[in-house]
């Protein structure tokens, strides 16, 4: 007989909460974390010993087999306070999809949906005054998954952690970027791990990404690992063009995540009726747009700017200049409407919000 695990989560509350601290007109991100933290331990094939705790550190073994060989995945998501006060989650049961996806190719175990969820929803709702009101304002939750054998031989480890925190951010507003193609280094290669969010695909692309800052740009535009001559991700977002009104983005495969943001654009576009392809788009597709006065928009999408509009594209020692951010019609009116469903002021038509207690 199978008997499923049952999750019962013990809640251990602080008796000192830093919330009258926290000032929500100047939120940073990512550097301020909320009072209460989860965490499970996976032994012998089972989830045991969830708890939430008071936020605090950990300690380790220096032989943790994450530090020397890197099983480590996470996800990133957001919680919205509405008008009414109650707190909702964009799409959660998509990272719990998407860590378990991360998971499988990592050799590491999967987190049930039960375990992901009761997790989820306990430790907002616990700490759910830690959630901004103000627009465009949000809770970054950040649940993470690493190996926690004490040796360092290399072999998939027996143990894990599987850990949320959480961190209050304010409006993300981020000036457009300059993004520079990058033909040297690369993000993701064919049968690799770029569909996957594990650690090491960030560890990888600060380097370049320092590179292409000292010549001014804020980011890189990854191409194509075989020939640098298809355009994959910008940064850490999913990458998107607008040319002669058709939605263009690389098509989902091994060397591009699968993105939540990504995939709400394109469901928004396709209401509305725009012609949408998710596709290879080459460098010199592109530049030969901007030649034609075709390319009337590029941006990023992801969920910590949703949509991040791409100013410049620098190829070759050239710049590619875009139209001014204001006259982009689709760029302004899907971050709008994201901004508009997750605080809860249109229609919620695709069930995309998750209500939280
Ligand atoms: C997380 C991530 C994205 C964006 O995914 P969202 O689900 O939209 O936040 C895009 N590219 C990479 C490489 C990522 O890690």
């Amino acid at each position: 007989m199978v008997t499923a695990d049952t999750f019962s989560i013990k809640v251990q509350k602080t008796s000192n909460s830093r919330l009258s601290e926290l000032d929500f007109n100047h939120l940073s991100f990512g550097k301020t974390f909320a009072d209460h933290m989860f965490i499970s331990d996976y032994q012998d094939g089972h989830w045991i010993d969830s708890q939430i705790l008071p936020y605090g550190s950990l300690t380790m073994s220096p032989a943790n087999s994450a530090l020397h060989y890197g099983q480590s995945i996470f996800e990133g998501m957001k919680a919205y306070k509405n008008d009414k006060g109650e707190v909702s989650l964009f799409r959660p049961l998509e990272n719990q999809k998407r860590i378990n996806i991360s998971a499988e190719r990592m050799c590491m175990p999967s987190i049930p949906e039960e375990l992901f969820m009761d997790a989820l929803k306990q430790l907002i709702k616990l700490d759910k005054g830690w959630v901004p009101s103000n627009d465009g304002a949000s809770l970054y939750i950040r649940p993470f998954l690493f190996a926690t054998d004490e040796f360092i031989g290399v072999r998939p480890s027996d143990t894990y952690k599987f850990m949320i925190i959480t961190s209050p951010g304010g409006a993300y507003y981020s000036e457009p970027v300059k993004v520079l193609i990058e033909t040297n280094f690369i993000r993701a290669v064919e049968g690799g791990v770029g569909f996957t969010k594990c650690s090491g695909n960030y560890g990888r692309s600060l380097f370049p990404t320092k590179l292409a800052q000292q010549r001014g740009y804020q980011q890189i535009m990854w191409t194509d690992a075989r020939n640098h001559r298809y355009l994959e991700e910008s940064g850490t977002m999913n990458l998107m063009f607008v040319i002669d009104d058709v939605l263009i983005t690389p098509a989902l495969g091994d060397t591009i995540l699968a993105g939540i943001t990504r995939d709400s654009v394109i469901t928004l576009a396709r209401d509305w009726k725009m012609k949408v392809q998710e596709r290879k788009i080459s460098i010199d597709e592109v530049i030969d747009a901007h030649k034609r006065g075709v390319l009337d928009e590029a941006f990023g999408t992801g969920t910590a700017a949703t949509i991040a509009d791409i100013s410049t594209i620098g190829f070759e020692g050239k710049d590619y200049v875009l139209p001014e951010v204001k006259e982009r019609i689709f760029s302004n009116r899907v971050a709008q409407e994201l901004n508009n469903i997750k605080r809860g002021k249109v229609e919620d038509k695709h069930n995309w919000m998750y209500k939280i207690g």
